[in-house]
């Protein structure tokens, strides 16, 4: 290389032929993804949830239906059987889980409150039958999460984890999954691109505590890692050691 920046140019280049491989650009072709394959293969249940979630005022929490679609079907290529779920709001990917995993299967689920739960989550997993695989913990995640650790028999007894909630804490949730579950099994994070504020406005607070989330996890040897541009950025993290 003849200098540093021809270097500079070339990673330039490189990153705009990968821009290229992109394939989400448009409205009509994610419509087209729902349409055409996530649709026409949702529970009854699911979509009744998820119907029932968008009169929410703060419906845009909720994961998106071509997301639980891929968290089920790895669910299902795991062969989870227990899951811990940190973020409940209404529930709808708590239901997603709960279908996925087999009738002795058991979710440990971890909101502050459990309101939008009972009100809109509840009846639906009730109608759906799986309602009795959930074990739901009102109060905040890492207290509970830290009683979890401290009872031996929860060390690695976990297949799966979705982690859903407040952003900054999600490396000391990291820290006490990777004890709950088991090597081989996998951890998820919503929203690590953040509406893509992690370039768009790095400084802001919740966007700067989600790159410093993504250095780290980039960084872990315990885990095995993949940013996933679906819904609003999901890590998955494969634990290794
Ligand atoms: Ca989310």
């Amino acid at each position: 290389m003849a200098s540093t920046g021809a270097g500079e140019g070339n990673k330039t280049a490189a990153g705009s032929s990968l821009h290229s491989k992109t394939l989400l650009k448009s409205q009509s072709l994610y419509q087209y993804i729902l349409e055409s394959t996530v649709f026409p293969r949702e529970p009854d249940c699911l979509r009744e949830l998820r119907v029932a979630t968008a009169t929410h005022p703060m419906a845009g929490m909720a994961a998106s239906p071509d997301e639980v679609q891929l968290l089920g079907l790895l669910i299902e290529m795991l062969g989870a059987k227990n899951a811990v779920e940190v973020g409940v709001f209404t529930g709808y990917s708590l239901l997603a889980t709960a279908l996925a995993l087999p009738d002795d299967g058991k979710i440990v689920a971890i909101d502050v409150t459990r309101e939008s739960y009972d009100q809109i989550g509840l009846p639906v997993i009730q109608k759906a039958g799986v309602a009795h695989k959930i074990d739901f913990h009102v109060g905040l995640a890492l207290p509970v999460l830290d009683q979890m650790v401290a009872e031996e028999v929860n060390k690695g007894w976990f297949d799966f984890a979705f982690v859903d909630a407040d952003k900054v804490n999600f490396l000391n949730y990291h820290e006490r999954l990777l004890q709950l579950v088991r090597v081989g099994g996998l951890i998820a994070y919503d929203n690590t691109l953040w509406s893509g504020s992690v370039v768009a406005s790095p400084d802001e607070p919740l966007a700067a505590a989600t790159r410093e989330f993504n250095v780290a996890i980039a960084a872990d040897p315990r885990v095995h890692v993949c940013q996933i541009a679906i819904a609003d950025g999901l890590t998955l993290c494969r634990r290794v050691a």
